[in-house]
């Protein structure tokens, strides 16, 4: 792989990846950017004890721009966009307008007596992924040779990024779709750092730390194990992975994806692991393709740990769901969802395992 790290015209970092040398590389960014200003803060919410980051900045992104002024294409005459080069293979860069910023403007350092509230600057990283140079097309329509650059493309940001101390979790996703509320239609991901470990991450490693503590096993270990043997949920596996549907799923067709010998993040899996997950990546999504007429919008995301107290026992995986449960329908986050944190499925598990099986 090669590694090209570029300077954009007002500071930010973009660094491409290729498989083999590109053209132009060392292009510089013409546009003569003025320094974004950002203001991301975290407040804390006492009586749920979670932070919710609010960026106000983000209110003017660009919003579905049409191929011909699109910022992710590679830059043309007409079209200055966020990558200099006239074509890519694999580049990331950091965001413009990022929900979290070692930059953020802190207005709130005199705020005085907050109360019962906590705040704190919304420092972090944001980072756009942009998977191809092809504005319209999508991850499951990439070669397979494309989605190993990707994975290592992941393990470069997740080593890089988990060497500076501030970020406490780095989070890998995907969001396809308008449905999912996409605003920029070339398929890109997105890579941020947080400077707290979410609260789903600490639920997970809680509930491994109670269950080693009471049966002397890892849960995540467990949990492959028992999928592996009932078979029920499957969905694909290969030599290293097993992809299948979760006993509770909260989601229309989710589908978790493991390594099959656990892994705690990214810069833990093996060659072999990093091989055998491309294909069954893509055939994954090629599956969500297949679901309805129209291919599914979908979160994909990916669950890993980096520190040091609790790497060992963390087992890192994907979890990919759409919101459609149906041609037309969606499922919407409603007041038992979104109010109770409780979800209600109409789809059964085993059903949901059996129709993404049979798209094989
Ligand atoms: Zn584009």
């Amino acid at each position: 792989m090669f590694k090209t790290e570029i300077t954009l015209s007002d500071g930010r970092r973009l660094i491409y990846f290729d498989q083999t040398p590109g053209d132009d590389r060392a292009r510089l960014d013409s546009r003569g950017l003025e320094p974004a200003t950002n203001s991301s803060q975290l407040r804390f919410d006492p009586l749920s004890r979670r932070w919710v980051a609010i960026a106000g900045h983000r209110q003017n992104r660009t919003h579905m721009p049409t191929q011909e002024q699109c910022p992710l294409c590679p830059t043309t005459p007409n079209n200055p966009s966020e990558v200099p080069a006239s074509n890519y293979e694999v580049v990331v860069f950091e965001n413009r307008f990022p929900s979290f910023d070692f930059n953020s403007q802190d207005s709130l350092v005199n705020s005085g007596d907050l109360g019962p509230y906590g705040l704190a600057p919304g420092l972090g990283t944001c980072e756009v992924i942009c998977f191809t140079s092809q504005h319209d097309s999508s991850v499951s329509q990439l070669s397979q040779d494309r989605i190993r650059l990707i994975v290592d493309v992941w393990t470069d940001r997740t080593t890089v990024l988990a060497q500076d101390r501030r970020i406490e979790q780095i989070f890998c996703f995907e969001n396809k779709g308008p449905e999912i509320g996409v605003t920029e239609p070339h398929p890109h991901g997105q890579i941020y750092g947080y400077p707290f470990v979410p609260p789903r991450v600490q639920q997970m490693i809680d509930s491994a730390l109670k269950f080693q503590d009471t049966s002397g096993r890892n849960l995540f270990d467990e949990i492959v194990e028992y999928e592996r043997s009932s078979l029920d949920r499957l969905v694909s596996e290969n030599e290293s992975w097993i992809a299948f549907v979760p006993f509770s799923a909260k989601w229309p067709y989710e589908v978790h994806l493991y390594p099959k010998v656990r892994a705690g993040n990214f810069s833990r899996l093996t060659d072999n692991q990093r091989d055998d997950l491309a294909p069954i990546y893509l055939d994954l999504l090629k599956r969500y393709d297949r679901l309805f007429a129209q291919p599914a919008p979908y979160i994909a995301g990916w669950y890993q740990y980096t520190q040091a107290d609790h790497v060992d026992i963390f087992g890192m995986h994907l979890e990919v769901f759409t919101i459609k449960r149906d041609e037309n329908k969606l499922k919407f986050q409603a007041g038992s969802e979104a109010s109770m944190d409780v979800f209600i499925s109409d789809i059964v598990p085993e059903d949901a395992a059996r129709k993404l099986r049979e798209l094989s």
